[in-house]
């Protein structure tokens, strides 16, 4: 059976939207105009990738305040852009943000959609969002609320998101008449809202029209993607400290991480696997060692079990390769992620436990890589 029309079906959340709406800080109050600040929608819709409204609105503020137009974000360095997103994680967003910034105070806010997903980070999804919220072009954004809302109305089997190639040009005719910031931002908000997984259909907008309400149908429809396992890893988090200097981890170009210094780390496997040559142990006679409870650090596709260490030593070693000494004043200025700020708040506390093992000189043999050589 054909869809019915996607103007009539979604005109119910026209007036729900503008009477139920959060306020948001990035969110314009006349719906019917082009957005006074596309850069703010910029900023939000990167930092909304991945992280909910709460965590990112105090982020938004200080980002705005730091950053207040795209010039200022533009002329940035690269470590004060990663110190202003420390916390809110997946930094690779903050990467493409600054790059988009360079692009656009260089050559102008793009023209048309094809032109905006050009720029670094904006995905189908977010290129969408920004045509239709920033600037009113009759671009469908799904995101995972909207194909929620949209799988549920419809009373569309498996998972919806196989369907975005026929869902757009449906729901494109519902942005041209109702308005494209609206019907975007009311899909998402629907989906925040009252039809989050478990739905509030007695409140909701769309309930007379609602097919998987209809068949009563709304636990499985969508149906729940079951996710990958996470790989699970246990390392120690190590801090050395020599001579008023902490051994660090340069940022890596690519990664989980990327753009962030981290502290050497050592896989709890490689303590067992691996021999330190004699020679890695003898400068270090005197070594000052803590360790605190450990913890899970829990990212999308990884779940490490870390264990925080940190060795004092009288003298300094050629950092190793990707590793460099950091005066100790110079530290709080890095933008560390949250793994690495924990351990890097529990070396300022008093607080220390009695080890039991691992041995700290195989710890340091294996952050310089000398690991396998004979004894
Ligand atoms: S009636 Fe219920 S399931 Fe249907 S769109 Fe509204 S909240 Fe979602």
């Amino acid at each position: 059976m054909p869809w019915p029309e996607s103007t009539a079906l979604l005109a119910p959340l026209v007036l729900w939207f503008e009477e139920h709406r959060r306020a948001m800080p990035w969110r314009h109050t006349d719906l019917s105009i082009l957005h006074p600040d596309p850069y703010a929608v910029l900023v939000s819709e990167l930092m909304l990738q991945q992280t909910q409204v709460a965590t990112v609105i105090p982020y938004f503020q200080r980002w705005m305040a730091e950053f207040p137009n795209l010039s200022a974000l533009a002329g940035a360095s690269d470590d004060v852009v990663h110190k202003a997103w420390e916390g809110l994680g997946y930094y690779r967003r903050a990467r493409h943000l600054h790059a988009s910034a360079k692009h656009i105070d260089q050559q102008g806010w793009p023209a048309d959609f094809e032109s905006l997903m050009q720029l670094p980070g904006l995905g189908p999804y977010t290129a969408a969002a920004m045509a239709s919220i920033a600037f009113q072009w009759p671009e469908p954004a799904l995101d995972g609320n909207a194909f929620r809302v949209l799988a549920r109305l419809l009373g569309l089997e498996g998972d919806p998101k196989l369907q975005a190639k026929t869902l757009r040009p449906w729901l494109r005719p519902a942005l041209e008449k109702h308005g494209p910031s609206r019907i975007t931002q009311g899909l998402m908000e629907l989906g925040a809202t009252l039809c989050a997984p478990t739905p509030n259909c007695w409140r909701c907008p769309l309930a007379d029209t609602c097919e998987a309400l209809r068949l009563n149908a709304t636990n499985r429809i969508p149906p729940v993607i079951q996710r990958r396992r996470p790989k699970e890893t246990e390392m120690w988090l190590v801090a050395i400290e020599a001579e008023g200097h902490w051994l660090l981890r340069e940022p890596a170009e690519k990664g989980l991480l990327a753009g962030l210094w981290t502290w050497p780390r050592v896989e709890t496997a490689a303590l067992v696997r691996e021999t330190i040559a004699a020679e890695s142990a003898l400068p270090y006679t005197s070594i000052t060692l803590r360790a605190w409870p450990g913890w899970t650090q829990i990212y999308t596709h990884r779940r490490e079990s870390v264990s925080p260490l940190h060795l004092k030593i009288m003298k300094r070693f050629e950092a190793p390769e990707g590793c460099r000494w950091i005066a100790g004043t110079a530290v709080d200025a890095l933008a560390f992620g949250k793994r690495d700020r924990r351990l890097m708040e529990l070396l300022k506390g008093p607080g220390s436990a009695p080890l039991q093992g691992p041995d700290p000189l195989q710890i340091i043999g294996l952050i310089r890589g000398d690991a396998g050589r004979a004894r």
